[in-house]
């Protein structure tokens, strides 16, 4: 509703600039940035979280407190392996759910799309749907495993907006195909060999086409006006991000048994953990996934509560 109302926003120049935006926030305050670097345990003493060790033996110590933007399981059964934690966290981060997974089709286009009503390129990002039936139908078959015979999903043009993000002329749009299972165990049109669920270059050309001809439906200059894509699958999304489990992107199921108060664990009901100068934020935590950084901005309250 926000996006119908508001638009989509979206950083001038492509998303990176967003990230680098914030990085350059680190750099000014004196902070450093460690790209590639992943950290494998936080080093605790005495009960408080003293450091963090990377997978290549560095060590990096912490004055006030460890902020960790990880999932529960990463946090409990990887980073704090070595520990001895409570045994209903450990439990409970155990039996932490994934959601289903996305993808997600970047088109090269050889000009903007051609809607038939062109109020449709003010919207920031409209589903593409048979309508109610149609969408729960596809989120049904995407619960049972497989690749939805008929996909609702969203598509955005962020060339609309900002020009600068493709050569004169050309236009670029993004499809967000969510409620994909993150392994299909079949395909729900039986038209899709799946194999094992893995996501192989055919099967994620075929379930590209089968969305490709949805778009056309609704916008009749694609596909003919696509010169070129990229397809970003639940498993790249997994490779990329230990947060996302199995391929979810939106960093653990948001069922209601794990939201609100129950996020990310019902014995770790917010922010703080039981070591209590170390913080989660992140997808995992309130209010959950999404480019809002609010978690971000309720731990640094806290933080900053009890900086000395
Ligand atoms: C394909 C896709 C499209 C999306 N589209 C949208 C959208 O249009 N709008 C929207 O609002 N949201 C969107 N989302 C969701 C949004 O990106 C996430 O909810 C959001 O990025 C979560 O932010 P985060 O701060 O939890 O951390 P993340 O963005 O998950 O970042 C965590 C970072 O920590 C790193 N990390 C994890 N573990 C370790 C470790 N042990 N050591 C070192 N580094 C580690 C990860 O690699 C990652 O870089 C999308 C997500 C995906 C995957």
């Amino acid at each position: 509703m926000a996006l119908m109302g508001g638009g989509m926003p979206i950083p001038e120049g492509g998303s990176e600039k967003l990230a680098q935006a914030l990085l350059q926030l680190i750099l000014d305050q004196g902070g450093t940035f460690r790209p590639n670097t992943l950290a494998h345990r936080i080093i605790l003493k005495n009960k408080r979280a003293v450091g963090v060790r990377t997978t290549s033996g560095e060590e990096f110590h912490a004055k006030q407190a460890i902020v960790a933007s990880t999932s529960p399981d990463q946090l409990y059964l990887s980073l704090l392996a070595d520990e001895s934690m409570s045994p209903p966290l450990i439990e409970q981060a155990k039996q932490f759910r994934y959601g289903r997974g996305c993808v997600q089709i970047h088109l090269a286009l050889s000009e903007a799309p051609r809607w038939p009503d062109t109020r449709f390129n003010k919207v920031g990002q409209p589903h593409l749907t048979d309508g109610l039936d149609g969408f729960t139908q596809a989120i049904a078959q995407g619960m049972a495993g497989l690749l939805p015979a008929k996909p609702t999903f969203t598509v955005d043009c962020s060339t609309n907006l900002d020009p600068s993000r493709a050569p004169e002329g050309k236009a670029i749009m993004r499809i967000q195909v969510l409620e994909v299972p993150c392994r299909p165990t079949g395909d729900a049109a039986g038209r899709i060999n799946v194999g094992d669920g893995t996501w192989t270059p055919d099967l994620t050309e075929r379930f590209t086409e089968r969305v490709l001809e949805v778009v056309g439906k609704h916008i009749p200059n694609i596909p003919s006006a696509v010169i070129g894509h990229s397809v970003v699958t639940p498993a790249a999304i997994a490779r990329f991000n230990p947060n996302s489990g199995p391929g979810d992107p939106y960093g653990g199921s948001h069922d209601l048994a794990q939201s609100y108060l129950f996020r990310p664990l019902q014995a770790q009901p917010g922010h703080r953990t039981e070591i209590h100068n170390l913080y989660m934020l992140g997808a995992a935590t309130w209010p959950g996934h999404g480019i809002n950084g609010g978690s971000g901005y309720i731990v640094a309250q806290k933080l900053l509560k009890t900086k000395d």
